[in-house]
């Protein structure tokens, strides 16, 4: 196995356990290295660090796999797909969704997994996980009988890491529609058009906590998607919902889903931009006593951070005019570089800026199956804050 060496400057970043080692933290790389070929990582001082694949093309040059020196041998990746899925077993008594691999956080890098009623959806996003696709492909079989697997592989990840696309039904057959259910609500799943990879597994928990809150409350779901919150609200006795979306067929979801959970004359749904609807919400002089806001990530680099706080104050602005009295706001931020802090720091400045004072009740996070791991702070993504409006 070839050896690459980590620079000095590097050693106590190093000592923190991280998943990814950068390009610029490695002595210059031999020539002969493969994309996506295992190495071991070596101390200055010609230690032996880690085990991880190496990928000179990407900025992430190194996804560590282990720091022993025992080889990542077919049966290992086996192992560590059987524990992943074993992990998630309380889980799926609950759901027949979940989020069986999520990648460095289940010690396969570049691999995700998930499952909706045993319809696979998987990602395969570096150059060193593409290597062993025919094991895990196999190795899935085996291990969960999987009615379908669909590759939904992230375009952009593929492309950093010089890879072509890969989309498309690998095996069996994939239904238009797949039925979710999740904690006594019901989803319509569509793996073969819908966004993501199918749904947004994450916010599972997030969804019941709400859900919890929302006897007796209009709701408004912004970036509602499949309609996820304001169904479980409505479920546990909210009394109406508006679902806003800016895409049709997420809006076309939500009414189906409304009417899988019997629920059609409890929610309006409305295709259009959530930034131009708060307005007209406003002019309508409509009120909402529990608002939840989870757009998609404004941030995916550290200098996009100024304007999605612009994004997000216009939006807190926004949701604390139609607020009722003692209203609720839930704020979720899917971006790495939107952190609670940052969430915070934008929530106070909208606070400010309406004379309108907020409660912190609680602070929310991503679901069990997508592993946090401390040592590896990209993996921590999905926080959200909820307030209770003084006014
Ligand atoms: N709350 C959802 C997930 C939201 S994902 C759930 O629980 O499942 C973000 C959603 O925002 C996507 O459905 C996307 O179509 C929508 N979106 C993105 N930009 C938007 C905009 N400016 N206005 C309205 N919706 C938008």
């Amino acid at each position: 196995m070839q050896k690459v060496t980590l620079k000095k400057s590097a050693l106590p970043a190093f000592r923190t356990l991280p998943a990814w080692i950068y390009g610029s933290q490695l002595e210059s790389l031999p020539s002969s290295l493969e994309q996506g070929e295992l190495v071991h990582l070596y101390s200055p001082k010609q230690e032996f660090l880690a085990l991880g694949y190496i990928n000179p093309k990407s900025q992430i040059a190194l996804r560590i796999l282990s720091f022993t020196q025992k080889s990542f041998t077919p049966e290992e990746l086996k192992k560590r797909l059987q524990k992943a899925i074993l992990k998630r077993e309380s889980l799926l008594l609950k759901t027949n969704g979940a989020r069986l691999i999520h990648s460095e956080s289940d010690e396969l890098p570049g691999l995700i997994v998930d499952s909706y009623a045993n319809h696979l959806s998987l990602q395969i996003n570096t150059a060193g996980m593409e290597r062993f696709r025919p094991l895990i492909l196999e190795s899935l079989k085996e291990l969960l009988s999987p009615l379908s697997i669909i590759d939904k592989s992230d375009e952009k990840s593929r492309q950093l890491e010089g890879l072509e696309s890969s989309n498309g039904v690998i095996f069996g057959e994939v239904p238009q529609e797949i039925l979710l259910q999740e904690e006594g609500a019901r989803f319509g799943i569509n793996l073969l058009e819908g966004q993501k990879t199918g749904y947004y597994l994450d916010q599972r928990q997030n969804r019941l906590l709400l859900a919890e809150m929302a006897k007796g409350r209009r709701v408004l779901d912004l970036f509602c998607n499949g309609g996820g919150f304001g169904i479980h609200a409505l479920l546990k006795g909210a009394k109406e919902a508006l679902f806003i979306d800016s895409s049709e067929m997420a809006c076309e979801q939500v009414k189906k889903n409304l009417s899988l959970n019997q629920l059609e004359n409890k929610g309006r749904i409305i295709s259009a931009n959530v930034f131009d609807e708060l307005k007209r919400l406003r002019e309508r002089e409509e009120k909402f006593d529990l608002i939840i806001l989870d757009p998609p990530s404004f941030a995916k680099t550290k200098e996009q951070q100024k304007g999605a706080m612009n994004g997000w104050k216009y939006l807190i602005i926004g949701a604390i005019k139609v607020a009722a009295p003692k209203a609720r706001i839930a704020l979720y931020s899917c971006s790495y570089h939107m952190g609670l802090n940052e969430l915070a720091q934008v929530a106070l400045e909208a606070s400010r800026d309406s004379y309108t004072r907020l409660q912190i009740l609680q602070y929310h996070l991503q679901d069990i199956d997508h592993p946090a791991i401390l040592n590896m702070p990209h993996s921590l993504y999905l926080r959200g804050i909820v307030f209770e409006v003084l006014k």
